[in-house]
């Protein structure tokens, strides 16, 4: 297996997770977007870095520790890593921002679910002539996206696209914001009733010079009511509302051993409630087949807590009057720190491969 660090912003590796102008030189290693190192092994370290140990030494030394967003972690081409778990956590109900991007974790995999149930169900446009805002994700379903790359052909002119494919997340967070009379939102339906939970829907710039064009293929023009918005009426295509919420809902049973939601499809008040209790970043990252084990609230749960706890116990280290009660509480984070400090490990707390290789798990 070939393990890549795999850079997608400028970055600078460094050897301390602190801020670069405060290192020495030596200590760090500017790199652009683009590059790609091989690696011998990875891990998640503290302050979302990572900590990967190079094949081929920078500066005579292996092991560096790189800023989770700027990069990501190839096995053999398939991404394994896009972010490293972040120690604040922000639920769904309590997300703030009038922008739905830092909902983009939990999208990523709802979307991967869904086309894992439903292969390509949805595909992105991005190759498209396309110019897309932050928040934009860039799917649709494929005759919808083969009749907008005519228009946009046939224009020859870039689009500009402030909205196409909105998750039942970002559904819901809207719902949630013009419930409570934030930002400006006049009107938001209920996931995941929208046209843009459908994959059949665009908000575009410059909407009366596109209509001719769109038109043409299919695309309808919502008008004066919604100027932005186009919707596809043409053949082909299927209702993916039921697919997203079916998606949700085996996402949250494959993290939430103990909380086991009824998988059907149907949006009801209790898939509601697990929707507005998830977290924006997404559940815990898996790695290799195991997630990532760390403090949150509500406290991560089930068999893989335990199995840590009695690796932890075997060990010597105590986890008080608790014992192995499969929540990963406060008193089990001291003891993987401890271990951590002990083995000489990064100390975050977090049971990542490296953590857990050293459990002998
Ligand atoms: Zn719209």
């Amino acid at each position: 297996m070939v393990t890549k660090l795999s850079i997608i912003a400028n970055t600078i590796l460094k050897q301390e997770p602190i801020d670069s102008s405060k290192l020495a030189p030596e200590k760090k290693h500017g790199i652009e977007a683009g590059k790609e190192l091989e690696l011998q092994s990875w891990t998640t370290a503290q302050h979302s870095h990572i900590k990967v140990v190079l094949a081929n030494p920078i500066n005579g030394k292996n092991t560096w520790l790189a800023f989770s967003d700027h990069v990501k972690i190839l096995q053999n081409d398939n991404i394994v890593l896009l972010e490293t778990s972040r120690t604040t956590s922000v639920m769904v109900k309590n997300y703030t921002s009038c922008s739905t991007k830092g909902l983009k974790g939990l999208d990523r995999q709802i979307i991967a679910e869904m086309n894992e149930i439903d292969p390509n169900c949805l595909v992105s446009f991005e190759d498209l002539n396309v110019e897309c805002g932050p928040a934009v994700w860039a799917y649709l379903q494929l005759p919808a996206k083969k009749a907008l790359a005519k228009a946009i052909a046939e224009r020859g002119r870039p689009m500009f696209v402030n909205s196409a494919y909105r998750t039942i997340a970002q559904q819901q967070v809207l719902f949630n914001h013009f419930k409570a009379g934030n930002c400006g939102i006049a009107i938001a339906a209920v996931p995941p009733t929208s046209n843009h939970q459908s994959g059949l829907a665009i908000d575009i710039n410059e909407p009366n010079a596109w209509k001719p064009f769109l038109e043409k293929h299919g695309w309808k023009h919502l008008g004066p009511s919604d100027p932005p918005h186009f919707d596809f009426k043409g053949s082909g295509t299927r209702d993916i509302r039921k697919l997203a919420v079916l998606a949700f809902q085996r996402v949250w049973n494959e993290h939430n051993l103990n909380d086991q939601i009824e998988a059907e499809g149907d949006f009801g008040p209790e898939t509601q409630k697990r929707l507005n209790n998830s977290f924006v970043e997404g559940f815990g990252i898996s790695i290799a087949g195991f997630r990532v084990l760390r403090l949150t609230q509500p406290l991560m749960q089930g068999e893989d807590v335990r199995k840590v706890q009695q690796a932890l116990l075997s060990q010597g280290y105590s986890l008080g009057e608790l014992g192995a009660d499969e929540l990963y509480g406060l008193v089990t984070e001291n003891a993987v720190k401890k271990f951590q400090q002990d083995k000489g490990l990064v100390v975050d707390g977090l049971v990542g491969p490296t953590t857990r290789e050293k459990l002998g798990l």
